[in-house]
């Protein structure tokens, strides 16, 4: 069943989400959050991107910050970069609709998300799979099938492409459907310190090794304030 607009979430949850459930209810249920070096640099990677203009470049329309949004998975966001490759065919040779139309454009225009990252790729699908939720909200603006998109990683710069193939699918669809849960749970899960808590942004609020299991950052600094006034 499609979700209503005052259920939407952001589609940077699921990325937080895949790399820990913890981090995800921190962020959108409990609103924390940190301007660490990493999340800094991320940001000025992005807003290098942000000043980019809507263009086109001889068959390529480069749109950028583009706001998306899917009912069926309950996302919305805004797309670092969206180019619109010139086709000559609205459809492809096995019948699926590639390309829509763009106003004040002629032709066919076939949808390609690009997402800019700091690093390089990681070991875990929290990028490709963020980059499918763009994906799938463009499918559904402009009711066409993409099967591909890209990946931009700050250091060392480069360009890396991720096919949307049905596994992909699967796991966004998940991530989504682990994010609305979450968020009407309103239930932060409990701190496991592991080796990736040391690239987390949050890893300040969070406090893994001090928080422990089945505790809120909340019920810590509470708790932390009455020890100390006790
Ligand atoms: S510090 Fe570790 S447990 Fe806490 S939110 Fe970050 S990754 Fe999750």
């Amino acid at each position: 069943m499609p979700y209503p607009d005052d259920e939407q979430i952001m589609i940077s949850a699921l990325q937080h989400y895949v790399f820990c459930p913890r981090q995800c209810a921190l962020i959108h249920v409990e609103q924390a959050w940190s301007e660490n070096y990493l999340t800094a640099t991320g940001s000025l990677l992005h807003n290098r991107v942000d000043r980019v203009e809507q263009e086109t470049r001889r068959d390529v329309h480069l749109a950028t910050s583009l706001r998306l949004l899917s009912h069926e998975l309950g996302l919305t966001g805004i797309a670092d970069m969206v180019e619109y490759h010139g086709e000559s065919q609205e459809f492809d040779h096995e019948g699926l609709r590639i390309a829509t139309s763009l106003p004040s454009r002629k032709g066919f225009w076939r949808p390609f998300p690009v997402e800019y990252k700091r690093g390089k790729p990681k070991d875990h699908r929290a990028d490709e799979i963020q980059l499918c939720a763009q994906a799938i909200c463009l499918e559904e603006m402009h009711g066409v099938t993409i099967k591909s998109g890209a990946l931009f990683y700050g250091a060392p710069r480069r360009r890396t492409d991720v096919f949307f193939d049905e596994e992909l699918r699967r796991l966004t669809r998940e991530a989504a459907d682990g994010v609305h849960q979450l968020v009407r749970d309103g239930v932060t899960p409990g701190a496991v310190y592991t080796k990736a808590c040391e690239a987390c942004s949050l890893i300040d609020e969070c406090r893994p090794k001090q928080v422990g299991s089945g505790h809120s950052t909340k019920a810590w600094i509470e708790k932390t304030i009455k020890e100390s006034l006790a």
